[in-house]
């Protein structure tokens, strides 16, 4: 059963990921509703119980056919570190599912542990306005942007303003696919009538990764109904998605205008002082000691995305905990080594990006590696000399070279164009992250 867990996770998790929290996780026991998993450190459960522990307890209902139960146990040996202790006292991190029950918010998505920075800035402060007036200032707030950037965090966290503002507002926060198998079970159900009511009478409705609607006919008429209602009512509604409304294939027309009414706002990577400031922050609220040239260190390994970025933090905790050591640079290193590998692991080279390029831009190899300057060869040979440097751990001469012979500068300035591109271009976003995907197979 945990075979199959394991195997959903590895195709649905970045490589990273995948190693850093679930590669490592052994089932020890299984009875007829509970499995037992052992993590290797506190942290890991931590992080477990927060992000991963929803999933897989769905997993577990899906793949088994009934309601199993998780319990996620840590080798007493690790947890006598003080460190440790420290995080155990934490009434925060110890009271295990985060989510309150009624509103599904997470605890610690507020504004309060929200780091502004140049790429989140603006979303952040139309977040914080419709918080502070709901239905009055931008209906629908639309929230868009990449992998782990906040978005959700920032979703919830106008959610926890206003209940702590109003505490009897009604606040609701789902997945776009939560609401579709709510409305698919009502319809099954016969209870049509209820989900109605239920989700057509809330004062904040937060739904999160709109692009899942796409292909979801039925369901997109129902939200359509559902947003017609909340919006006449002056409800405020706040949505998410990995992209601007009018790139999602198949959402119906009239939903994309009428997310229009509203403002949309993206949020963009951190530069690497707001990385730092967000684990400056982390490391604070975990009680962990960590000078600040370890944390830009580590600030400068992942710079796409802030969930990897704290679990860069964790693997540099759990690195140290475990080898019994502080966390210093030396060590922040050492455990970081590891992300390296894994992406080599992946046997990714500079030929094969060059293939998976020109194959997606449907040129040849040749052209991507030549030195002819139109822009429809330019921009795809750009792109693949920054997957180059991304994804490989060779140096700028080298890559230079296996393009034909380029210098490095060249190399420098595709990286900061193309890095740069994705900043203000969702297209160029869209067209990296598919890149990705399709190269880490
Ligand atoms: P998304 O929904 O865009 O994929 P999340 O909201 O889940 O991203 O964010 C991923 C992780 O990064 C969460 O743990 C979140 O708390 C954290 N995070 C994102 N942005 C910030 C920020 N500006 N300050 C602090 N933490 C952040
Ligand atoms: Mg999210």
């Amino acid at each position: 059963l945990w075979d199959k867990i394991d195997a959903e996770f590895k195709k649905t998790f970045e490589p990273v990921s995948y190693e850093t929290w679930i590669s490592q996780v052994k089932p020890i026991k299984l009875t007829a509703d509970k499995l037992t998993l052992q993590l290797p450190s506190p942290f890991h459960r931590n992080y477990w119980e927060r992000n991963l522990v929803k999933e897989a307890t769905a997993l577990l209902r899906d793949y088994s056919g009934h309601e199993i139960e998780l319990e996620l146990v840590v080798p007493n040996e690790q947890i006598d570190d003080t460190d440790i202790a420290k995080t155990f006292t934490d009434p925060d991190l110890t009271s295990g599912l985060v989510y309150a029950h009624d509103t599904h918010l997470n605890d610690k998505y507020t504004f309060d542990n929200f780091v502004i920075g140049a790429g989140n800035y603006l979303a952040q402060a139309a977040a914080l306005s419709a918080a502070e007036e709901p239905g009055q200032v931008y209906n629908p707030l639309n929230l868009y942007g990449g992998v782990g950037l906040g978005k959700t965090h920032l979703m919830q966290a106008i959610g926890h303003e206003v209940l702590r503002r109003n505490p009897d507002a009604k606040v609701k926060y789902v997945t776009s696919e939560e609401f579709a198998n709510d409305f698919i079970n009502s319809i099954q159900t016969r209870r049509q009538e209820e989900f109605r009511r239920e989700y057509r009478s809330v004062d904040l409705l937060l739904v999160d990764d709109i692009q899942f609607f796409a292909d979801k006919e039925a369901t997109q008429q129902e939200f359509f109904h559902t947003f017609n209602k909340l919006y006449e009512n002056k409800k405020q509604i706040v949505l998410t998605s990995d992209r601007i409304p009018s790139d999602i294939p198949k959402l119906e027309d009239r939903l994309v205008s009428r997310f229009k009414w509203g403002l949309s706002a993206d949020i963009t990577p951190p530069d690497l002082e707001t990385r730092i400031a967000i684990l400056r922050n982390k490391a604070i609220a975990e009680g962990l000691e960590i000078d600040n040239q370890t944390l830009s260190y580590i600030a400068g390994q992942i710079d796409t995305n802030i969930r990897e970025l704290e679990g860069a933090l964790v693997r540099v905790q759990a690195y140290a905990t475990i080898n019994k050591i502080d966390i210093t640079l030396e060590s922040a290193i050492a455990a970081l080594k590891g992300l390296k590998d894994i992406a080599n692991q992946h046997g990714l080279s500079i030929s094969k990006i060059q293939e998976v390029v020109a194959q997606y831009f449907r040129l040849q190899v040749s052209e991507i590696t030549g030195r002819k300057r139109t822009k429809n060869i330019v921009v795809p040979r750009q792109i693949a000399m920054y997957l180059s440097r991304e994804l490989t751990d060779n140096s700028l001469p080298k890559i230079g070279k296996e393009f034909g012979g380029k210098d490095h500068t060249t190399v420098i300035h595709a990286h900061e164009k193309i890095a740069k591109d994705q900043e203000h271009d969702s297209e160029m976003r869209s067209k990296i992250s598919d890149l990705k995907k399709l190269l880490r197979g």
